[in-house]
């Protein structure tokens, strides 16, 4: 037995990283059946009235979304924050801070590959950037492939942007405690993103988990763009394990660049507790 909504509760628009509208998101999404959608742009909830305007126009329930870097044991951990007031000010503020050093850090990432002999990455970048705040590693992997360095984005991080490589840049994100305070401060549930993308050791992947869980976290994600058939097991037992609730999302960010499409990924097994029956109140 499966939990038979269609929901989809993690994708980006143009307002981060992704290449569509929150209102093509919504039709595309719509035209794959999905009933429950989420916005989850990182670090950034600008996009979220458009979102759920275009989600009613489309007939879909909508629930908010986030997706929030974290820096956790010196690595990036993803948060997806769902069903919260996007007025909340403690909110609205730590997402702020969170995007702060994302212009800085592009700086240093051209440095970076200058030094290889790519030149010119930051403005090269630049026009692939819908939102100024929130310029990140997939605006130059863009740029990079379409200046012909290399072949595909996952070749550009893979070469160039991911640890130990020229254009990496380390970056300090936001405390693991305090994204998910913001998220259930302001009323929504917190989800720790693609577990199985994180390079944890199995004492620090309990770590990560245990410390989630005493912050107040309440999801994990376990059917994902980011998870293979085996690790949508692997983490529907996580959730049973943790007492966590389980959440489904493509991750969808482009037509050309995702393997994912919205809304069609394996449903949730029966043994899980979806995070949607914990957010009734707060689905739109
Ligand atoms: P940033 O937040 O600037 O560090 O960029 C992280 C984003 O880069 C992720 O949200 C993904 O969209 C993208 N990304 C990370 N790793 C890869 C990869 N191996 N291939 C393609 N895109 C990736
Ligand atoms: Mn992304
Ligand atoms: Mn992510
Ligand atoms: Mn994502």
């Amino acid at each position: 037995m499966t939990h038979p909504l269609n929901a989809d509760l993690h994708c980006h628009s143009v307002v981060s990283d992704g290449t569509l509208t929150p209102e093509a998101l919504a039709e595309r999404a719509r035209g794959n059946g999905v009933e429950l959608w989420a916005l989850t742009d990182h670090d950034e909830i600008g996009g979220q009235a458009r979102a759920l305007a275009a989600a009613h126009a489309q007939g879909m329930k909508y629930l908010t979304g986030v997706e929030i870097s974290v820096t956790f044991i010196g690595q990036t951990v993803h948060i997806v924050g769902l069903g919260f007031d996007v007025n909340n000010e403690a909110l609205v503020q730590g997402l702020r801070a969170t995007r702060g050093g994302r212009t800085h850090r592009a700086r240093e990432m051209a440095e970076g590959l200058a030094t290889v002999g790519i030149k010119g990455a930051f403005e090269g970048a630049l026009p692939y950037v819908g939102n100024p705040e929130l310029i990140s590693r997939t605006h130059f992997a863009r740029f990079l492939v379409e200046s012909g360095v290399c072949r595909d984005t996952a070749e550009v991080f893979r070469k160039y942007l991911t640890e130990g490589k020229p254009g990496y840049v380390p970056h300090r994100w936001a405390e693991l405690k305090d994204a998910v305070t913001w998220i259930t401060q302001a009323g929504g549930v917190a989800v720790i993103a693609h577990p199985a993308r994180y390079k944890f050791t199995p004492n620090q992947e309990f770590a990560l988990f245990t410390e989630f869980k005493g912050h107040g976290g309440q999801g994990v994600e376990v059917v994902t763009g980011s998870h293979s058939a085996a690790e949508f097991v692997t983490y529907a037992h996580t959730a049973q394990e943790f007492g966590l609730a389980a959440s489904r999302g493509s991750d969808f960010h482009s037509p050309l660049e995702s393997h994912t499409e919205l809304g069609t990924l394996p449903l949730l097994s029966s043994e899980l507790t979806p995070v949607w029956e914990l957010l009734g109140h707060r689905i739109q």
